[in-house]
């Protein structure tokens, strides 16, 4: 009877080498091996357990209400993933629109997507979370805790920042939002990033804009690293509330 969960290479992780052609061939990767891998990469990409099951193919585009930009944007996402071995280093995502229109779950999904395809290592950077830890760690002087919080947002090869602009400007947490921003930028590092904050100022808004809330030199930033997405469309939890409410 065989108990190794790997009935290929019987949990050794690696394959004899071919050497018939080859005579230094080395030891082949198992596809055992890969799979672990990506399984470990999606437990480090911390991603929040609301959004655990969140893929592009679960992002819903076929339901009435469903707007083109939503559609558009799962198209683009998709074509990210799959063309992200070509892009240009640093390439960057930046979906903006309304609350409830499924952008942390489209950048959710392109880590998702990426890890599952080629194993690029990606984080989830919480917000809240982070500071809440900085908070706590500040009393301690010891610069390796900011290090520890901050270290795999700085690192990753791909980041989801989500929520950008939740910090207020006076907030020192914008800082340390922008030093990751600025650093990632520097070392050519992939951002997804999401924001319900509009670029510009629809007439007659009093609402903030983007740059109000992060600077405008921040904004502009971002448009040189970013290829900009809308993602337009009523709030699907007020939809969902509605339809509850009517039956
Ligand atoms: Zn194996």
């Amino acid at each position: 009877m065989n108990l190794a969960n790997c009935s290929i290479c019987d949990d050794l992780g690696v394959l004899a080498p071919n050497t018939t052609h080859n005579p230094s061939a080395g030891a082949i990767p198992c596809e055992c091996r890969m799979a672990k891998r990506k399984e470990w990469l999606v437990r480090n990409a911390n991603i929040p357990s609301r959004y655990q099951d969140a893929v592009l193919g679960n992002y819903e585009t076929g339901w009435r209400g469903c707007s083109e930009s939503q559609t558009m944007a799962k198209v683009f996402a998709q074509k990210f993933v799959d063309e992200y071995l070509t892009l240009s280093s640093g390439q960057s995502v930046l979906f903006h629109g309304g609350i409830g229109t499924g952008k942390t779950h489209l950048g959710v999904g392109i880590l998702r997507g990426l890890i599952e395809k080629y194993g690029v290592p990606c984080y989830f950077f919480d917000q809240t979370e982070s500071f809440e830890m900085l908070k706590l760690s500040y009393g301690s002087d010891d610069p390796r805790d900011t290090k520890k919080i901050i270290g795999p947002s700085l690192e990753a090869e791909v980041l989801l920042l989500d929520d950008l602009g939740l910090m207020k400007l006076s907030d020192w947490g914008m800082t340390t939002v922008s030093h990751i921003l600025t650093t990632r930028y520097n070392r050519r590092l992939t951002t997804i990033l999401t924001t319900n904050y509009p670029l510009t100022k629809p007439e007659g808004s009093t609402d903030y804009t983007l740059g109000e809330r992060i600077t405008e030199r921040l904004v502009s930033r971002l448009k040189q690293m970013c290829t900009l997405v809308e993602v337009k469309g009523r709030d699907f939890r007020e939809i969902i509330q509605r339809s509850i409410q009517h039956g």
